[in-house]
């Protein structure tokens, strides 16, 4: 039997990716409180995690060696790192201002997502990037 295809009515649909990113109950305190510790100094922790079908889980945090932080830097130079797959990003603070990424943030991007807590760091305001600076929904799991 032949078929023939409507060739010329084939609809390509791209689906596009939901991405999110989900923090275990455990990273989720242990970042605002990190955030409440270094104020008003910025703080800096690397993610540790997996990432799944978009979905970013964030299971554990690692303080990163030789950090530098100061009101309007967190840093730390990458080379120090170990190559380390379940390092999945990165979260900062944001002590003032807004919860969006600056040029310098985007520009320092590391891994697949960039968290920003801005004060007063409860769990509304945390804030999850994308390296272009789209946002991406951010969940706690229990
Ligand atoms: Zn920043």
């Amino acid at each position: 039997m032949l078929t023939n295809y409507p060739t010329t009515k084939m609809i390509f649909k791209t689906k596009k990716i939901e991405r999110s990113v989900t923090l275990t109950k455990e990273s989720c305190e242990g970042i605002l409180s990190y955030c409440k510790m270094n104020h008003p100094n910025e703080m800096v922790l690397i993610l540790k995690g997996k990432s799944k079908a978009g979905n970013v889980l964030v299971e554990s945090l690692v303080i990163p060696p030789f950090s530098e932080t100061g009101p309007t830097f967190a840093g730390f130079p990458s080379s120090f790192l170990p190559l380390d797959l379940s390092y999945i990003g990165m979260a900062h603070s944001h002590p003032e201002g807004s919860a969006e990424p600056s040029l310098d943030d985007l520009n320092n991007f590391f891994g697949l997502v960039s968290i920003i807590v801005k004060s007063p760091y409860n769990n509304e305001d945390i804030f999850a990037w994308d390296s272009a600076g789209n946002m991406i929904p951010v969940s706690v799991s229990d």
